[in-house]
């Protein structure tokens, strides 16, 4: 089954303690669909400008991405550029050009209406909901959102979350949108805001995902070697999102904590290179055998006394 990925589709310049990249892609979709194509195909929602090269076009198709619904008009692409402190946790937004992306109406192609899956990746909320309502009968939809969203449109944020069967966001937002302090409460206090199921990432310390009477928690993958941890959110939805579309019919909350270690499995990749490079040329025995690892990193046995 396919997914729908709407959000922003971006040229990136990175800067880390150690290196500094420009004209990368980037953006929250390019991420979140790049992380859903290894399990499910996708049809992408968005825009570029004149700028925007092909080739990005040429890798969607090799990876099964239906890029129907990107727009392509004329001015510059979004631009957006970062630079990471030492620890590559903190981040500083360099600038901001929002180019094409300023007057951006999302339309989907009548190929995509009848989809069952959504992403609503990380732009307004209101874009995210004018996709929805282009969207005939979608079974179950995902959004993600930012901290921007949180302070400056949080009418619109709140009128979407009734929408939203699962909704993804960090634990600073959590806090920001609930006023609460323990993670626990807010993951709560958020569902009582529409969201069936409320997932809160938590950055190299794992994910939270809470439904009605579930709860689960997740580690996040041991790695050594942190290049460019940009995208890594957006890549956590997408491989969540890609793996509920790709695998399952009703979802359920086993399904959900599944969908999460792919997503965690997913975004441990992304953030061990530049951009998205690393999601470009992976393999899925690469994901399974992270995905086993996990398991093995869950399981724990009580000696006997
Ligand atoms: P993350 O590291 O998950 O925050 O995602 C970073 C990506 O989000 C970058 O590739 C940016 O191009 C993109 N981005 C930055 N600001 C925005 C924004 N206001 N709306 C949508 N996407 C954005």
């Amino acid at each position: 089954m396919s997914l729908l990925v709407v959000g922003s589709i971006a040229l990136d310049t990175v800067k880390t303690p150690v290196e500094e990249h420009g004209d990368l892609l980037g953006g929250s979709a390019s991420y979140a669909a790049s992380a859903a194509s290894y399990f499910s195909p996708v049809q992408l929602v968005g825009v570029v400008g004149s700028d925007f090269p092909q080739a990005e076009f040429d890798f969607w198709k090799s990876r099964k991405i239906d890029s129907a619904g990107v727009q392509r008009v004329e001015g510059k692409t979004f631009r957006w550029s970062g630079e990471y402190a030492w620890d590559l946790n903190t981040r500083e937004t360099r600038s901001v050009a929002l180019n094409v992306f300023e007057n951006f109406q999302p339309e989907l192609p009548k190929s995509y209406r009848q989809t069952d899956f959504a992403l609503l990746a990380n732009i307004a909320p209101a874009l995210q909901s004018h996709v929805l309502k282009q969207m005939e009968k979608p079974r179950f939809v995902v959004a993600d959102t930012m901290d921007l969203w949180i302070e400056t449109t949080r009418a619109e944020l709140d009128a979407l979350l009734p929408h939203v069967d699962l909704l993804i966001l960090n634990d600073s937002e959590a806090r920001e949108m609930t006023k609460e302090t323990s993670l626990i409460k807010a993951g709560r206090g958020i569902r009582k805001m529409g969201p069936r199921y409320v997932a809160i990432k938590k950055g190299e310390h794992g994910a939270l995902l809470f439904g009605e009477n579930e709860f689960f928690s997740c580690g996040a993958y041991p790695l050594e070697d942190i290049h460019d941890p940009t995208g890594a959110g957006d890549t956590f939805a997408g491989g969540m999102a890609g793996y509920l579309a790709g695998n399952v019919k009703k979802v359920t909350f086993t399904d959900l904590r599944k969908a999460m270690i792919y997503g965690s499995v997913l975004a441990s990749f992304c953030v061990e290179a530049f951009s998205l490079e690393r999601l470009r040329n992976l393999t899925m025995d690469e994901i399974n055998e992270r995905y086993e690892t996990f398991k093995l990193m869950s399981q724990f046995e009580v000696p006997e006394t």
